[in-house]
C-alpha cells in the first residue's frame, strides 16, 4: 500500500545548525501519528518542511505519488493538500470565522462563493461553532479560534492534517475541547500527523507514536510499546519528565 504521506531522508539546517538529519517518515491514510520529542528537537521544522513552508536540504517528499519537494510544484495547491493548524494565530483577524474557513476553498481551490460558504458553515457546525460564522476571531475563545482553525483546515478535503501542539498555548480548561474535536476527526477517518505534549492523548488516540530527538527519528511504535516499555535511553529519560 503507497503511504500518502512519505518523507525521505529529510536533511535541513538553519546556518550552521542541522536541525533535521535525515528524517524518514510514513504516513498511511486513515493513520494517526504523533510526534513527541522535547523542545528544540525539530518537530515544528519538520511539520513546515512537510507543508512546503521550510526548504529542505536534501530528502524527498511525496504526498500520494507526487514529489512535492520538487521546487517546480505549486506550494499553495500542496498546502490546500495539507490541512495546517499551528499552536497559535492561525486565524486571519480582519476576517469573519466564516470566510476564514472558505478563504482557500475560494482562493486556491477556485471553489464559488456560494459553495465553498455551504461547505464552511456545515465544517463550522461540526467543529460546534455555526452560530459565530459572522463573528470575527477576537469574539472566540482560544479553544473556539483552534476549534475554527481546524474548520479551516478541513475546508480544502486534505489528504492530511498536520497538527502543531495545537492546545500547547490554551488554557488548560481549554484543552479538552479542541482534543475531543481532534479525538472525533480520528475517529471520523482523518489522517493526522501531530505534534503533541498531550501524552495522555497521544496514547489514547494515535495509532503511533514517533520520537524525534536532535533531529532524528530515534524510536517508533505503537503507544502501548513506546510509552510503557520504550528501547531506547533517550525516549525513557523524555517521558519521565510527563510523570
Ligand atoms: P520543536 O518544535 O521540536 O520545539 P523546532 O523545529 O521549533 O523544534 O526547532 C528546532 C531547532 O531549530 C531549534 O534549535 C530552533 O531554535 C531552530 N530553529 C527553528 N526555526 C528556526 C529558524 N527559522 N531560524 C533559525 N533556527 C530555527
Ligand atoms: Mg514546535
Amino acid at each position: 500500500m503507497t503511504a500518502v504521506l512519505r518523507a525521505e531522508g529529510l536533511w535541513k539546517s538553519f546556518g550552521e545548525q542541522p536541525v533535521l538529519r535525515g528524517v524518514s517518515l510514513e504516513l498511511s491514510r486513515h493513520e494517526v501519528v504523533a510526534l513527541i520529542g522535547a523542545s528544540g528537537s525539530g518537530k515544528s521544522t519538520l511539520l513546515r518542511c512537510l507543508n512546503l513552508l521550510e526548504g529542505i536540504d536534501d530528502g524527498r517528499i511525496l504526498l500520494g505519488d507526487q514529489d512535492i519537494s520538487d521546487p517546480r510544484v505549486d506550494a499553495d495547491r500542496v498546502r490546500s493538500r495539507l490541512g495546517t493548524v499551528f499552536q497559535s494565530y492561525n486565524l486571519f483577524p480582519h476576517l469573519s470565522v466564516l470566510d476564514n474557513v472558505t478563504l482557500a476553498s475560494r482562493v486556491v481551490r477556485r471553489m464559488p462563493r456560494r459553495d465553498a460558504e455551504e461547505r464552511g458553515r456545515a465544517l463550522l457546525d461540526r467543529v460546534g461553532l455555526g452560530a459565530f460564522a459572522g463573528e470575527h476571531p477576537d469574539r472566540l475563545s482560544g479553544g473556539q479560534q483552534q476549534r475554527a482553525a481546524l474548520a479551516r483546515a478541513l475546508a480544502t478535503d486534505p489528504d492530511v492534517l498536520l497538527l502543531d501542539e495545537i492546545t500547547s498555548a490554551l488554557d488548560p480548561e481549554l484543552v479538552g475541547e479542541v482534543l475531543g474535536l481532534v479525538r472525533q476527526l480520528a475517529e471520523d477517518g482523518a489522517t493526522i500527523l501531530m505534534a503533541t505534549h498531550e501524552m495522555a492523548f497521544a496514547r489514547d488516540v494515535a495509532h503511533r507514536v514517533v520520537f524525534l530527538d536532535e533531529g532524528r527519528v530515534l524510536e517508533e511504535g505503537p503507544p502501548a510499546q513506546v510509552f510503557g516499555a520504550p528501547r531506547e535511553a533517550r525516549t525513557r529519560e523524555f517521558l519521565t519528565r510527563f510523570r
